[in-house]
């Protein structure tokens, strides 16, 4: 009975591969509780503890006197309540007809709307003085769709920017939107309508109220596996957090990025715990990536160990298809450890591609860069391209490759000497 018991209970774990335990991770990480990991209801604390829920499930153990967490603080604009923009009779959806800018302040209700062009910008600009204006009575609508003079849209662009601290601006695009975090604030929104949604009218509704939070509690989650080697360290490293709500409505899940890379070096982390490594691996669960790399520009100026001792570290950002391959950030300049990881992937025939590439400041492999300690940023290259938007989504994140990508690191790792 016994017997029977324990292989029925092996069973599913055999057969329960590694890219959909990634997948389960990925689906509970941008399921509606986590509130795509950013700052209203504490969206990326409730990822964290979920982290490090996992991580004390998988065996992954704190530093020795620390906890799973590390915390810091930094400023940052929130949008917690109801956002609402209607062009004439037309209620617009927030997030797929518009964005409201990360910096926006507050402004509510009824506007005369004018509508600045490149017919009539000279003589509405001379016109009017903005400072003048009543900021309860008019918006302005940039709309520069059909404009081609780089320098003129330049000018209108920064002329937006301005404008909000005097009364609330729209902007009309045609080109793709994406969202960011916001660590100020103006005084008025600044709301950026994707051209489909947008009409010319004489009146809009505007709703949009901001929630500046000048200290901002976030926190790293921090493990490790001991090598045989306990004092020499191979770093894992991906941002978990995201851009969190833009109003109670739209939420930006943030699968790809980077729920995905969470789901990598968890997986990771089950490997290395049946198979014993040879350096201590640390795993980095980095927040504060979006809103400017804070999470890993804290880490390296408080770091667990000695950055001297860390052997290599592999950021994972963007993990959701690797049918094209993957990009090695930095590897423009290390080129023996690139060259290896080619030839295992030749090897192998695990991906199509193992793109070069340089330096660069976009994920949270750049501080420790910056410290002389090696490393890669790894991204994955393919059909995915959703991006900073509300379609990043589990569903629009297939995995394909996912397996490939982790043999790949896994025996680069192998091979640091
Ligand atoms: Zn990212």
């Amino acid at each position: 009975m016994k017997l029977i018991f324990s292989i029925l209970l092996l069973l599913p774990v055999f057969s329960f591969g590694q890219k959909d335990y990634a997948k389960t991770i990925i689906d509970t990480l941008c399921s509606d509780h986590y509130k795509g990991r950013g700052y209203v209801d504490q969206g990326d604390v409730r990822a964290a503890d979920f982290i490090v829920d996992e991580l004390k499930k998988i065996g992954v153990q704190p530093f020795k006197k620390r906890s799973y967490t590390q915390e810091y603080d930094f400023k940052v604009n929130t949008f917690p309540y109801p956002i609402e923009l209607v062009l004439g009779d037309d209620t617009l959806t927030p997030g797929a007809d518009y964005l409201v800018n990360p910096i926006s302040g507050t402004a509510q209700g009824e506007f005369d709307v004018v509508e600045v062009n490149k017919e009539n910008y000279k003589k509405i600009f001379s016109a009017i003085n903005f400072k003048q204006m009543d900021p309860s009575q008019t918006t302005f609508a940039f709309n520069f769709i059909d404009c081609k003079n780089e320098d003129l849209l330049k000018e209108v662009n920064a002329l937006s920017y301005k404008a909000t601290q005097y009364f609330p601006v729209l902007t009309v695009t045609n080109k793709k939107q994406m969202y960011s975090v916001g660590r100020q604030q103006t005084t008025y929104p600044l709301i950026t309508i994707d051209s489909a949604a947008y009409s010319k009218v004489d009146k809009a509704q505007i709703k949009v109220t901001n929630k500046f939070i000048p200290k901002y509690t976030s926190k790293n989650v921090i493990g490790m596996i001991p090598g045989k080697k306990k004092r020499k360290y191979v770093v894992f490293s991906a941002h978990y957090d995201h851009l969190g709500m833009m109003g109670p409505d739209a939420m930006f899940p943030g699968a790809n990025d980077n729920a995905s890379g969470v789901a990598m070096l968890l997986s990771l982390a089950k490997y290395y715990m049946a198979n014993k490594p040879n350096y201590t691996i640390v795993f980095c669960f980095f927040s504060g990536e979006e809103a400017g790399l804070l999470g890993s520009k804290h880490f390296v100026s408080h770091p667990y160990f000695r950055l001297k001792k860390v052997k290599f570290v592999l950021n994972v950002d963007i993990m959701g298809g690797a049918d094209d391959g993957v990009t090695l950030v930095n590897s423009a300049k290390q080129i023996e450890a690139y060259d290896r990881m080619v030839a295992i992937n030749d090897k192998m025939k695990l991906l199509d591609k193992v793109k070069k590439r340089g330096q660069t400041q976009n994920s949270d492999h750049y501080f420790f860069s910056q410290m002389g300690v090696p490393a890669f940023f790894i991204y994955s290259m393919g059909s995915v391209k959703n991006y900073h938007d509300i379609y990043d989504t589990a569903e629009n994140t297939p995995l394909n490759k996912f397996d490939e990508v982790q043999t790949l690191l896994q025996e680069f790792v192998k091979g640091i000497k």
